[in-house]
């Protein structure tokens, strides 16, 4: 119903689009539970700072125990924000209705006036980057544990692409946005940025939003999003998962490069295995390096090239050969100037996306030398 415009000019589709999502909001707010606020604050022990467990580009987010004992986490979406609001319709009209073992559930929400809150299922691990990342890096996670995150999720983004209609593209996978349940087991969350794909489209131009370092280059510097764009984030967060790193720029044998730049010169090399994180001790050699292959399947410069998510499902859950002949050198963008508002940790909104746009000075488009 929302898409039924795109035929139409960008005006009428934008304010059709606008109009429809605020219907379905209204419809399905209904369809996840209304929390009063009394109830939220008791949960959270009035917003207590020491229930505080994160904070995202667009407000806190607290853990609860609601009345029924059940644990709780709290996002209050900031009120000044009017991406916040956007976010809010935008979450709630994604996931209000689906369900799948690889996704945060949401519980319910909270809207009245300028506050808004949603409320989702606990999960106790926190966010993958807090259990393996940089200095939030809390446990040290072994191979299993590493594989199993990658394959659920997978599994999770082949269900939004590939079981869903309309298909959703979430366009924010990364570390800080997949949760880990007390057995580690993944669930994609933060589902703010998401589109509705129908399946008689093949891409939107849609303003760019996302965090940099995740962001595939044809949706960076063209806004052409398509489902592939996920898959390119995601495998840039499988690089990161069996590295331990982060995919921003760092210090590689004395040379300033982002990870998946790196990764790729040790693939031209053959030493793909010198990725591997030193804090995982024993680890099977060659399906590590089958997923870090995967990776750069994913995160090929041609979106068409890189495969859907089901098949990559397929190729890291189980020992089949990859076709290395077919594989094309990765497409990635530097940052290289200060940081600015626009895009302040990295991350960018709809809100930020104009301004973004118009002063991508500071980025420049890397294709390396095919092979
Ligand atoms: P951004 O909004 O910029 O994308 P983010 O993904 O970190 O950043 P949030 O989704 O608001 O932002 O989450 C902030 C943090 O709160 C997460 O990184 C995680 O540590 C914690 N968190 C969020 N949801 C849950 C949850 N359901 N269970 C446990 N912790 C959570």
């Amino acid at each position: 119903m929302v898409f039924r415009c795109f035929g139409s000019s960008s005006v009428d589709r934008r304010r059709n689009t606008v109009q429809a999502q605020q219907e379905v909001s209204e419809n399905l707010l209904g369809s996840v539970k209304n929390f009063s606020y009394d109830e939220l604050r008791k949960a959270t022990n009035d917003f207590n700072f020491s229930n505080k467990i994160g904070r995202g580009g667009f407000g806190i987010v607290y853990k609860g125990i609601l009345k029924n004992g059940m644990p709780v986490a709290v996002k209050v979406l900031s009120s000044e924000s009017k991406q916040g609001s956007k976010e809010f319709l935008t979450e709630i009209n994604t996931i209000a209705n689906v369900k799948h073992p690889n996704l945060v559930e949401l519980i319910g929400c909270y809207n009245q006036g300028m506050r808004r809150m949603l409320v989702y299922e606990y999960l106790e691990n926190n966010s993958l980057d807090h259990a393996l990342l940089g200095s939030k890096r809390t446990t040290n996670l072994e191979w299993g544990k590493r594989s199993a995150i990658c394959i659920g999720t997978a599994k999770g983004l082949a269900y939004l692409h590939e079981e869903l209609d309309p298909s959703i593209v979430h366009r924010d996978i990364k570390a800080s946005n997949i949760l880990l349940d007390k057995d580690f087991i993944p669930k994609i969350g933060d589902f703010g940025l998401a589109k509705l794909f129908p399946d008689t489209i093949t891409h939107i131009s849609t303003k760019v939003a996302g965090t940099t370092g995740y962001l595939a280059p044809e949706y960076m510097f063209g806004g052409q999003l398509t489902r592939k764009a996920d898959v390119y984030s995601f495998g840039i967060l499988i690089l990161e998962v069996v590295s331990g790193r982060s995919n921003t720029r760092s210090n590689w044998g004395g040379l300033e490069k982002l990870l998946l730049e790196w990764a790729w010169e040790l693939y031209e090399e053959e030493r793909l295995i010198e990725l591997v994180d030193n804090e995982m001790e024993d680890f099977p050699k060659n399906e590590v390096i089958r997923y870090m292959k995967v990776a750069l399947f994913c995160t090929q410069a041609a979106a068409n090239r890189r495969p859907l998510m089901s098949q990559v499902v397929e190729m890291l859950s189980r020992k089949i050969r990859l076709n290395e002949k077919e594989l094309t050198a990765p497409g990635y963008f530097q940052y290289a100037g200060e940081s600015s508002q626009s895009h302040k940790n990295g991350k960018l909104s709809d809100e930020t996306s104009t301004s973004y746009q118009m002063s991508s000075a500071p980025f420049s488009i890397t294709q390396v030398s095919p092979r």
